[in-house]
């Protein structure tokens, strides 16, 4: 018999119960025997907990719990306060968490909604206005929502900070402090902070925040999920699609999450394999909520063989049983290694992840190496040569490249006459050591800036200069300009941080 503690040995409610078993839940996670009881004693609790270790239900399940009490039928918004604030870096985070919550707490009568950014508010405002007990929400709309005055902070009880060191690398610390100044004093309410990685600055925020908190670390810091078998092949930039189709191909691989570092990338490489024959999609910053939630779910459903992604966007994706993830490009920051490879092996189960490492990536590589405290291994070579060679031509960068171009007219032959010879060429550099004024930099740059912080609307300057509407539903708009916000609110204030982006 299993010294494991069941759900019920830990003493949730019988509502609670029933939900879990209905999830098919059978024995709690290792965060979920440590944090479950803690939870439901009233501590705070500092957790080190990697993606996929069943962490919201680690806290879900306990906060339900003492909340239970408190739910009630009553229709007027002043009896469903918003009694527990659970805030996460990303929308997609915030969407899962919700969701969670909400199939833990479907026999309880608590109510819960998540407000993230990138969508109309103005579909958002009623939910909120009704009245929840639960809020999951991203740090900006949260604040839009406190502009609006559609969400009261005073009540809340309990206040989750989830995914802190995600939080920290997307410049939303600022904006959390605004939030927990909006709060109860921190010694009345409960407070619980996760985080896969503990710098010196998280565990400065979670000094202010905290008070005598239980210490739960359920796996070591910095360490990979140990289910999942990392490998990594050497090859150049150019030949790595054909290796990815190669792969996939005599492997048999459906279902691979695939990273790379930028949108425009993602969107061109989804692109190209699905010329390739292989069925794909792209999520990232730039495509709308509904597309990026379509794409989603064909992937859960298994109607997609790849699934393009950037990090901010793969965020805290939960897919089930996910067999392989696929680092096309390596993160420049190795805390991203670990959480892209946190998609595949969850839950215990088995994962792999194989990294493509460019000459010009291997010091990606050694960081990520250093911080694991080991090795990769690394495959030798395959043969990728029939795919190479059977491709379709990549697609170039630059407008206008694309269209074929006319053939060459024969030379006459004062055009064969000895050319004047050349300056010599500039000696090849690759991206990361050509200096930072091309376009490709300063998209990217652009494009990192906002990636930190995908809730601030992106500028789109290209829609306008052209006097059309983008193509997406007015509920879906990115939220207003800030001006016409301002205008409604006696708020003279602007509540996000100033070195993020803001839209014009
Ligand atoms: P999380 O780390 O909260 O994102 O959870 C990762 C995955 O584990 C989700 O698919 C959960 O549904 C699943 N999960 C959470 N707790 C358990 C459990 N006790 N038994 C089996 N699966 C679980």
């Amino acid at each position: 018999m299993s010294s494991e503690p069941s759900f019920t040995e830990l003493g949730l409610r019988p509502e609670i119960l029933r939900a879990v078993a209905e999830a098919g839940y059978t024995t709690p996670t290792p965060i979920q025997q440590q944090a479950i009881p803690v939870v439901m004693a009233g501590r705070d609790v500092m957790g080190g907990a990697q993606t996929g270790t069943g962490k919201t239900a680690g806290f879900g399940l306990p906060i339900l719990h003492r909340l239970a009490p408190q739910a009630n039928t009553s229709p007027s918004p002043a009896r469903h306060p918003v009694r527990a604030l659970i805030l996460t870096p990303t929308r997609e985070l915030a969407i899962q968490v919700e969701e969670s919550i909400r199939e833990y707490g479907k026999y309880t009568g608590l109510r819960s909604t998540v407000v993230y950014g990138g969508v109309d508010i103005k579909q958002q405002l009623p939910i909120v206005r009704g009245g929840v007990e639960i809020l999951v929400a991203t740090p900006g709309r949260l604040l839009d929502h406190i502009e609006h005055k559609s969400v009261y902070l005073g009540q809340v009880e309990i206040f989750v900070l989830d995914e802190a060191d995600r939080m920290l690398d997307m410049g939303f610390i600022p904006d959390i402090k605004r939030i927990m100044a909006l709060l109860p004093p921190a010694a009345k309410r409960q407070n619980l902070l996760f985080s896969a990685t503990f710098s010196g600055e998280i565990k400065k925020l979670a000094d202010e925040l905290l008070n005598a908190p239980q210490l739960i670390e359920v796996a070591r810091r910095n360490t990979a999920a140990e289910t999942v078998d990392q490998s990594a092949y050497r090859v150049p930039q150019e030949d790595k699609r054909a290796l990815l189709v190669h792969l996939v191909r005599s492997r048999n691989y459906w279902q691979v999450l695939c990273f790379v570092r930028t949108k425009h990338g993602a969107s061109r490489l989804a692109r190209q394999l699905e010329k390739d024959g292989l069925i794909t999609s792209a999520i990232h910053g730039d495509k709308t909520q509904v597309a990026r939630l379509e794409a989603l779910t064909a992937f859960k459903e298994g109607k997609l063989q790849v699934l393009v992604a950037t990090d901010v966007a793969a965020r805290g994706l939960d897919i089930d049983n996910l067999p392989v993830v696929m680092n096309y490009e390596l993160p420049h920051v190795p805390e991203d290694y670990i959480h892209r490879i946190g998609r595949t092996g969850r839950a215990g189960a088995s994962g792999v992840a194989i990294s493509f490492v460019d000459p010009a990536e291997e010091k990606h590589l050694a960081e990520i190496e250093r911080m694991l405290k080991k090795k990769v291994l690394v495959h030798q070579p395959e043969d990728y040569s029939l795919e190479k060679a059977t491709l379709a031509p990549a697609e170039r960068r630059e407008r206008g490249a694309r269209t074929t171009r006319a053939p060459r007219p024969e030379r006459s032959d004062a055009a064969r006459a000895p050319r004047a010879p050349r300056a010599p060429r500039a000696p090849a550099v690759t991206p990361d050591e050509s200096p930072r004024t091309t376009h490709d930099d300063r998209m990217r740059e652009r494009e990192e800036a906002y990636a930190r912080n995908p809730d601030q609307p992106l500028q789109r300057p290209v829609a306008r200069a052209f006097g059309k509407a983008p193509e997406v539903p007015m509920l879906l708009r990115k939220r207003p300009a800030l001006p016409a916000l301002l205008e409604s609110t006696p708020t003279p204030q602007r509540l996000t941080d100033p070195a993020e982006p803001v839209a014009s």
